[in-house]
């Protein structure tokens, strides 16, 4: 089976417990104003050029056969988006990493095989293994279903990273093959959801309550977004406090290093201009806490 991903990354410690790997899959169904893997987004093939970077070596020109790539008479190089047909060549050769090409399908053994190459460093830290993230991976439910059943029989620990709004069906097909949800929770407020992200949180709210009942594993991440959603953190402890198997909560300060991401990428920069400041984020961690919570420093 064939699924569409952006990237796998080695040595991840940030994406469930000990020194895992990270694969991400494309496409994601809500649009965060502070999404910082605008890249992640679109289910399509999308190619990001940097363009402060361009030596106009003039690599990519010749390597193009539509004619996407000029360099003018002044030495400038002009990228025409509108002759671009996605195939991912320029990016090949360009010497300095100034285009990226982002999407690519890949098979399910193509990636375990990739995955275990590092079995030995998941073994030696506590609970180390793979995790499934995006975008949302679970807008390909049959390949996350198809990955984490090959990754028990390797005996690996799993984690799927999902920001909830997905089908029960979807999240039926890999809770039998999952050890740990990193379940992201953005607003508990309908308003605040909506304008955070474009959608209502209804079904994110119902799938958390349903992966708890079923005695899953749930680490949760709050992106704490000043202006955004700050005033969701007492609301987001009330629900919390209810549910039998959170085992930790993770709050995110917001940062907007992906600003350059979104402009190589011919995308809207949609991020708020607000970073908390750290005593914010430990407010917010202490009301947690103080709601009897475990929440990671
Ligand atoms: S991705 Fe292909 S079509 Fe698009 S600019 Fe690069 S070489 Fe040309
Ligand atoms: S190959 Fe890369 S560095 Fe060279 S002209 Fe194209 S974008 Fe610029």
């Amino acid at each position: 089976m064939r699924g569409f991903i952006f990237d796998i990354k080695h040595f991840a410690v940030h994406d469930g417990p000990g020194i895992r790997t990270t694969v991400f899959l494309k496409g994601c169904p809500l649009k965060c104003l502070w999404c910082h893997n605008p890249e992640s987004i679109g289910k399509q093939s999308q190619l990001g050029f940097l363009e402060h970077k361009c030596t106009s070596c003039g690599s990519c020109v010749r390597a193009c056969s539509s004619g996407a790539h000029t360099i003018d008479s002044d030495g400038k190089h002009i990228f025409d988006r509108s002759k671009c047909t996605l195939c991912g060549k320029c990016a090949t050769v360009c010497p300095g990493k100034v285009l990226t090409y982002y999407g690519k399908e890949a098979e399910v053994e193509e990636i375990v095989a990739d995955v275990l190459k590092d079995k030995d460093f998941y073994v030696c830290s506590k609970n180390g293994g793979v995790t499934l993230s995006g975008g949302e991976c679970l807008m390909q439910p049959d390949f996350c279903e198809a990955l984490l059943k090959r990754f028990k029989e390797e005996n690996l620990h799993t984690a799927v990273d999902t920001c909830g709004f997905v089908s029960k069906a979807a999240l039926d097909k890999v809770i039998p093959y999952t050890d740990l949800f990193l379940y992201d929770l953005k607003a508990i407020d309908s308003d605040v959801h909506k304008r955070c992200t474009g959608q209502d949180n209804a079904v994110i709210l119902e799938n958390l309550k349903y992966i708890d009942s079923l005695g899953k594993s749930i680490e949760i991440r709050y992106p704490y977004v000043p202006g955004f959603n700050d005033g969701e953190v007492r609301k987001i402890g009330e629900l919390l406090k209810g549910l039998s198997n959170i085992t930790r909560v993770k709050v995110l300060p917001y940062h907007n290093y992906a600003s350059t991401k979104y402009k190589s990428l011919d995308m809207v920069d949609t991020l708020p201009t607000v970073i908390p400041a750290d005593a914010e984020i430990e407010e917010a961690k202490s009301v947690l806490r103080d709601m009897g919570l475990c929440v990671a420093d």
